[in-house]
């Protein structure tokens, strides 16, 4: 009875810090402006352009109805997936000879015992602390304000999807507007109007299309080399100290662009486009190498 009790409070607590992750402005304006963007391409732009009512204008608007659909499912596990911590159990593997370094854990030279002074806890490779967070995340990309969670192991393949998904909605959305701008056989009434409206939603869609395209470009190029943005900041340093001592580096994870794939978006190719499908996902705290550990 007490386990059940206990059981229904850890539950009841999970779902409100889970509901807690949206009491944030910056997720605030996000969904503000998916509704906006939703709303406006979809009951002002098709319809000026094509009419909800012509089978063309339907198709366009059930098109970008599934797109900012699958926007929102990814957007809602950005939020509400825990990004992944370290377990209160995790022990690093200790390589021989290094057993007598596990008193003095900061001094050791082997990178499995990586320690985190502010949370008092050894830290898993590809761990890092986030300081918004206050604690250590797993496979930790960085914060991101506008999911206002961590994008790390658990989250990062809804996290992929939703830069995928909205730099697409959003290039949809800027042809539709540049459609209803190019009209030619237009009655002039009410026309102005639209025509201030159109310019204002087609700027801001421009600089959204052009962000989003950057930064899909940029992830694309992560997720293909199985880097995460800490490590590759770490990979440039790394990558000047190897050359000069006249060495080469290559990123220990990297094991080659399909098995990378598979690694983040899963083994099932079916799946690789529905965020909410990490089934695959290990413990997150060991990974394999192109050295071939572990
Ligand atoms: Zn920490
Ligand atoms: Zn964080």
């Amino acid at each position: 009875m007490k386990t059940l009790k206990n059981f229904t409070c850890c539950n009841l607590k999970n779902k409100n810090m889970k509901t807690l992750k949206f009491h944030s402005l910056p997720v605030s304006a996000v969904i503000l402006y998916m509704g906006f963007a939703y709303y406006s391409t979809i009951f002002i732009f098709i319809q000026d352009w094509l009419s909800l009512k012509s089978s063309a204008g339907l198709f366009n608007a059930l098109v970008f109805s599934c797109l900012a659909f699958m926007c929102v499912v990814s957007f809602v596990s950005c939020v509400v997936t825990d990004p992944g911590h370290i377990p209160a159990h995790f022990v690093p593997e200790i390589e021989d000879g290094c057993v007598s370094e596990l008193g003095s854990k900061r001094n050791s030279v082997n990178l499995n015992l990586r320690y985190c002074d502010k949370c008092s806890l050894h830290k898993p490779p590809r761990a890092h602390h986030c300081r918004v967070c206050k604690r250590c995340v797993l496979r930790m990309d960085h914060h991101c304000l506008w999911i206002n969670n961590c994008v790390g192991f658990s989250n990062y393949k809804p996290f992929v999807l939703l830069i995928f998904y909205a730099a697409i909605s959003c290039i949809y959305s800027m042809v539709v507007i540049t459609s209803v701008a190019l009209q030619k056989d237009r009655e002039v009434i009410g026309w102005s109007y639209l025509k201030i409206f159109c310019i204002t939603c087609g700027s801001i869609t421009a600089v959204f299309c052009i962000t989003l395209a950057s930064l899909l470009v940029w992830h694309l190029y992560l997720l293909t080399h199985n880097m995460t943005t800490i490590e590759y900041h770490e990979g440039v340093r790394a990558k000047w100290l190897a050359r000069k001592s006249g060495q080469s580096y290559h990123h220990p994870f990297d094991l080659g662009v399909y098995k990378n794939l598979i690694m983040i978006l899963g083994p099932n190719k079916l799946k690789w486009l529905w965020p909410t499908a990490v089934g695959h996902l290990r413990d997150g705290i060991s990974f394999p190498t192109s050295r071939g550990t572990p």
